[in-house]
């Protein structure tokens, strides 16, 4: 079976070190001391192990945008694989060459959404994808209010919605309100095996997309949870393969 990665992040090691090592965020935010730094100097090697995948910027709130944007993107190009996750910034970029971008409300508030207005009115014209998680229930109410606004935008849900705790309820509640086909789920993150279970009776097989959220994570957790979707689910060829095959020739430029 090939080997499928929906939802990894790559940075430049020595930029990466320096922010989590001065930020003044580092206490405030999980996101800078959940980071592994040794994965990121070793992300080739992951990388390498990969048929293909979706790849996002490492995210702090340090980053120029641009310049992580274009380190993926030369990234991807120099090693002819991956497809580039643009983080959204603050102007539309129509020369993207892929149809799928992630929103970072490390980077963003949700309530300053009209200021983006065109960009996710751009995504919406060509049909493209949008990785957003949704953490809690204002984001929830956010991301309704941003599905009924943009009616063609496709939403890639990381880590399958969930919040601090992993809560079935919480989950659960995210996967009924988005139970459209215009929403694809990722299980980057989920520690209760239990929860991919729910979400495979919940949402229908083809829309369930495994990523591992390296370099958030340790390579045996990532490898545990595949093990246990190749060995508990009847469909984990979809989710570990057949349904990124699908979303690829979506979000490669047509
Ligand atoms: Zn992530």
């Amino acid at each position: 079976m090939k080997r499928y990665d929906t939802h990894l992040h790559l940075g430049n090691y020595t930029r990466c070190c320096e922010i989590v090592e001065k930020s003044e965020y580092k206490e405030k935010y999980k996101l800078y001391s959940a980071i592994n730094l040794n994965l990121i100097e070793n992300q080739k090697a992951y990388i390498d192990s990969l048929d293909d995948f979706f790849a996002i910027p490492i995210i702090f709130k340090e980053i120029d945008i641009d310049t992580e944007n274009e380190f993926i993107s030369n990234f991807c190009k120099a090693i002819h694989k991956g497809i580039p996750v643009t983080i959204i910034g603050n102007q539309v970029n129509s020369n993207t060459e892929y149809y799928i971008w992630k929103e970072h409300f490390l980077l963003h508030d949700y309530n300053d959404w009209e200021e983006r207005k065109p960009i996710y009115q751009f995504i919406n014209d060509i049909g493209g994808f949008l990785i957003i998680h949704c953490k809690d229930k204002i984001r929830l109410e956010y991301l309704k209010l941003l599905s009924e606004k943009f009616p063609k935008i496709n939403f890639i849900v990381a880590h399958l919605g969930r919040n601090a705790n992993e809560d079935e309820e919480f989950i659960l509640t995210v996967l009924k309100t988005f139970r459209n086909s215009r929403f694809y789920f990722d299980v980057s993150t989920i520690t209760n095996f239990k929860n991919i279970i729910i979400a495979s009776k919940i949402i229908s097989t083809d829309r369930l997309l495994y990523g591992s959220d390296y370099p958030y994570v340790s390579l045996k957790d990532i490898e545990d949870i595949r093990n246990q979707i190749l060995g508990f689910l009847p469909n984990a060829e979809d989710i570990l393969e057949n349904n990124f095959k699908v979303l690829r020739r979506q979000i490669v430029k047509r």
